[in-house]
């Protein structure tokens, strides 16, 4: 990934900053540049982790109250999947759902239009006021279906 990526989600964080009137911080500065180079679904320990690599000095806390600062400034979205709280970036990205592996975890996106038209048909019908969905669909991924067939 290239220095200049996220350099509007940087912007935008800086600007949630200075409207909440909250201090800038290097660790907090270090922990979003760590998050947007990650394109994956993150808890707040696979973040920890990462940042570690950088910044040994920043703790647990930080990283989880960071990221609830992202999710308020629209830069985060929160899922919990499989009963784990996690993390993907939200700046700008097209709605989607997602496919979960119960055996490993391996996290899929994906988008239908079909399906988003099918349920505003449905809500249409019932008179119901969508503001948001989520699907999680859960089952194995080809490699562990694969693994459970060998035995
Ligand atoms: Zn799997
Ligand atoms: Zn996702």
């Amino acid at each position: 990934m290239k220095a200049s990526a996220g350099r509007e989600e940087k912007e935008v964080f800086a600007a949630y900053i200075a409207k909440n009137r909250l201090k800038r911080s290097d660790q907090r500065e270090a922990i979003l540049d760590t998050f947007l180079r990650s394109e994956r679904h993150l808890s707040v320990d696979d973040l920890l982790q990462l940042v570690q690599k950088r910044r040994s000095d920043i703790g647990r806390t930080t990283v989880y109250r960071t990221l609830k600062l992202l999710q308020a400034a629209g830069l985060a979205q929160e899922l919990v999947l499989q009963g784990q709280t996690r993390f993907e970036r939200e700046y700008k990205r097209q709605h989607h759902d997602h496919f979960i592996c119960k055996a490993c975890g391996e996290i899929f996106e994906f988008s239908s239009a079909e399906i988003e038209r099918l349920q505003d048909e449905i809500a249409a019908e019932l008179k119901f006021e969508i503001d948001g969905h989520r699907h999680q669909i859960f089952g194995r991924c080809r490699r562990c279906a694969r693994a459970v067939a060998r035995h």
